[in-house]
């Protein structure tokens, strides 16, 4: 299959997910890692908006590169963010799918980041990983939005090793819901990436992070 096919593909499988699931369809965010300007090109004319990058440096470097014919795309950071690349990524962001502390909260407030953002959630059994806890999920949200620069959009999780997909959805649902009694405008879920993204539309996903599925392996 070429890029095109692979999408289409990827399109029809979300569009029967959530039509099964009575669901509206959920934003997807094709991860462009690892791959050239060129394939983001192509996935714009094939009509694609929202991109996700998970290195700054790559980001950044492919955002200056990005010729379109308007300027009606997102880049939607996904990955780990060093509180020093704050500034560089403010510049070409618009979504930042991984807010997960507080020193990275008190950089974006400190430089008045305008950025879409998601908390991202430990959910695993491990409290020591990446991420907020459940447990810590409303006294974080609440300083975050103390921020005006910053926009509360939901929780967002990364899957992990130790975790089945349907716990991990099952976890981020019940944290969503959590977050609406202080947020009520935050009901995004970011989960669901090349492997699971069906299961995650049936727990109700609103942002998709799908790769490699569309995209095929990097070189
Ligand atoms: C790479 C990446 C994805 C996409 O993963 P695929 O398995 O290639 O779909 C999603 N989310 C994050 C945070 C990533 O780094």
């Amino acid at each position: 299959m070429n890029l095109t096919q692979r999408l289409a593909d990827v399109h029809a499988r979300i569009d029967a997910s959530s039509k099964k699931a009575n669901l509206p369809q959920p934003t997807l965010v094709v991860v462009t890692k690892n791959h050239p300007v060129e394939l983001v090109e192509n996935l714009y004319e094939l009509g694609e908006r929202d991109f996700g990058e998970n290195k700054d440096q790559e980001a950044s470097a492919k955002s200056q590169a990005l010729n379109t014919p308007e300027d009606d795309y997102r880049w939607h950071f996904v990955g780990q963010l060093q509180s020093n690349k704050v500034r560089s990524v403010m510049q070409y962001a618009s979504v930042l799918h991984s807010l997960d502390r507080q020193s990275l909260l008190k950089e974006l407030a400190k430089r008045e980041a305008e950025l879409d953002v998601f908390i991202q959630m430990n959910l695993t059994d491990d409290e020591n990983r990446g991420g907020v806890n459940p447990g810590d999920l409303l006294s974080f949200a609440e300083q975050v939005l103390q921020i005006p620069s910053l926009n509360l959009i939901g929780v967002m999780a990364v899957g992990g090793l130790d975790v089945e997909p349907e716990k991990e959805f099952e976890r981020v649902a019940l944290a969503s819901q959590k977050l609406l009694t202080v947020a009520p405008e935050a009901n995004k879920i970011s989960a669901g990436m090349s492997a699971d993204f069906e299961k995650a539309i049936a727990y109700g996903a609103t942002h998709l992070r799908i790769g490699s599925l569309i995209t095929g392996n990097s070189h």
